[in-house]
């Protein structure tokens, strides 16, 4: 594995993807988080500043944060593969089992209370199985990381609500049940509450 600590230094392993980025991009904050947030793949501005969710879905989120209560520095946001995929395609199944022990560890390490999966494609992925995101927002289950386990909230992708202003509501509140449950954010205690669910 060529991972330094949290970051991946160098990897060559999806040669389609090796075309197509222009730099790897690593998860972004704190190595201790609490909440960790799991994209997709890096996108056009992603790829371009080396950090996930800035752009237009990054905004989204920053402000669902933001009326969460949570510093956006307070949180960790990572993707499922850590290469822009061409044409910004979703990435093929074996890109993201390439991928997969990068966040496997970054979890690991972390060891974070809850894990917000941003769409179809990371909440498929860390639940492996076939995922309706619209009806399962909100909902929270266990999913098998290496040799551990982790809590994970699924949520629709902040993009979603950019093209279906109805998805805005269930994104917000959502990311209002992450902080909540994970203990974080204005006016909580800090005791993640997830023992209770
Ligand atoms: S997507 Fe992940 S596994 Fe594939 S080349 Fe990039 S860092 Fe390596």
């Amino acid at each position: 594995m060529s991972m330094d600590g949290l970051d991946v230094t160098a990897c060559e392993q999806c040669p389609a993807l090796c075309e197509s980025r222009s730099r790897i991009v690593n998860g972004t904050g704190p190595a201790d988080a609490d909440l960790l947030f799991v994209g997709e793949a890096p996108g056009e501005h992603e790829d371009e500043q080396g950090e996930p969710f800035v752009g237009r879905s990054g905004d989204v989120l920053d402000a669902a944060l933001r009326d969460a209560g949570i510093a956006r520095d307070d949180v960790r946001i990572t993707n499922c593969v850590r290469c822009r995929p061409p044409d910004n395609r979703d990435p093929h199944v074996e890109e993201l089992a390439n991928c997969r022990d990068y966040l496997d560890a970054e979890i690991e390490r972390l060891d974070p209370s809850l894990v917000v999966t941003l769409g179809k494609v990371p909440s498929e992925h860390l639940l492996d199985r076939s995922i309706a995101v619209t009806n399962e927002a909100g909902d929270t289950f266990d999913a098998r990381v290496g040799d551990t386990s982790c809590r994970v909230l699924v949520s629709v992708h902040p993009a979603a609500t950019l093209y279906d202003r109805s998805q805005e509501e269930t994104f917000e509140t959502t990311i209002a049940q992450a902080a909540d449950l994970a203990g974080v954010g204005e006016g909580e205690t800090g005791q993640s509450r997830l023992g209770e669910f």
